[in-house]
């Protein structure tokens, strides 16, 4: 065994992410075993359960506790009858900003035995990521109301653009091109309405390409990107927009690509001075929480972007295709994607596929 150990903050949350979390541990360990590491999980029972025993989503000295550990593997948070902004505010945003998460990454791929809602389209070539500004933009709290309860009430949200966090986001999306067969970066922003931070955007991806010679670029305004997206997915390698446009594209990327049961994302530090989060773009599904039949591969190939991240690529290409292998076969398959396989079931055969 090699001394190559990372320890890693598991916080499964709410609903289905008790399900899913337990079974992409299964099949990280797995996969660790093979290629000579191993991993040690700090289980945290931060949810909205805890909220409603304590009142707290997660303790004080939380972000401490994280902070000691190589990376935090996450379920999915929030639940009905806890207000969005309590397990927002309570857990999300504080990690996101105090661990300085500011890429938030979502590869977005069709993969064989996944239908996507564009295939009637004849546009299955779909292989992109997704690269959000995660921590400023259109997502600050500078703002108020004017004149309240007056027939002149009106309601004012500043946008924040600096030139280090959009220069920090660009730089990201470029490298992550460079290590792309296409090599391509696709920048959102709507500059024709939006006319002093966009247009800062858009200088500052100018001079980002100049950093970055080799890898070629296009710029689109949301709206026709958004269009794009699903009438031409294949245009498309990395794709990079603020915190907003983002946060757009990031929900309607993983859509085309067929079922939310299967997409990955990373809330990423580059700089790796801080740990980074890893968590599946689904939410904690109340509905069908609870019935072990959520489809765990999402939170699988969350795992694989995590050890890719921690430095270990063939674990991650070895997890990558045991998911892959296990979504061609029909009997394994989970319900969302046409199966009739249940949580263990699919778990099962992941781990049958990663033994080979
Ligand atoms: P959140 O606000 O927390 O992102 P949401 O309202 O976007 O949550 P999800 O919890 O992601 O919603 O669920 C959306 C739909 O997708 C639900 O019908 C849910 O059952 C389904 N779904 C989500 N994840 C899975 C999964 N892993 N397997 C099967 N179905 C899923
Ligand atoms: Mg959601």
């Amino acid at each position: 065994m090699s001394n190559r150990r990372y320890v890693i903050a598991s916080i499964p949350g709410d609903g289905i992410g008790k399900e899913v979390i337990p079974v992409g541990q299964e099949a990280a360990d797995a996969v660790a075993d093979r290629h000579g590491f191993s991993i040690e999980w700090r289980p945290l029972d931060w949810s909205c359960e805890r909220y409603d025993r304590t009142g707290r989503m997660m303790p004080e000295d939380g972000i401490d506790q994280v902070k000691e550990c190589d990376s935090i593997y996450l379920g999915a948070v929030g639940w009905p009858g806890v207000p969005d902004h309590v397990s927002l505010w309570g857990l999300l945003i504080p990690l996101r900003r105090d661990l300085d998460l500011y890429a938030n990454v979502r590869p977005v791929r069709l993969l064989e035995g996944v239908t996507s809602p564009l295939a009637g389209r004849g546009k299955a070539d779909i292989d992109f990521v997704v690269v959000r500004e995660n921590v400023e933009g259109e997502y600050s709290e500078i703002g108020g109301r004017l004149y309240r309860g007056t027939e002149h009430e009106a309601a004012v949200q500043e946008t924040v653009f600096t030139r280090r966090g959009v220069d920090r986001i660009l730089d990201y999306a470029f490298e992550l091109a460079k290590t792309r067969p296409r090599k391509h970066v696709t920048s959102a922003t709507k500059s024709n309405g939006i006319v002093h931070t966009m247009p800062f955007w858009d200088e500052r991806f100018e001079a980002a390409k100049q950093r970055h010679p080799g890898v070629g670029t296009a710029q689109f305004h949301i709206d026709i990107l958004t269009a794009n997206f699903v009438l031409h997915p294949d245009w498309f390698d990395v794709v990079v927009g603020s915190n907003l446009f983002g946060d757009i594209l990031s929900d309607l990327g993983p859509a085309c690509a067929g079922s939310i049961g299967i997409a990955p994302s990373a809330n990423l530090n580059p700089s790796r001075a801080l740990p980074s989060m890893f968590e599946p773009v689904h939410g904690s599904a109340p509905d069908i929480a609870g019935k072990g039949v959520a489809n765990p591969i999402a939170a699988v190939w969350t795992a694989a972007m995590m050890l890719d991240f921690l430095g270990e690529p063939e674990a991650a290409k070895t997890l990558e295709k045991a998911m892959e292998a296990v979504l061609t076969d029909p009997a394994a398959r989970t319900r969302d994607l046409g199966g009739t396989a249940d949580t263990k079931a699919c778990g099962q055969a992941i781990l049958k596929a990663i033994a080979g």
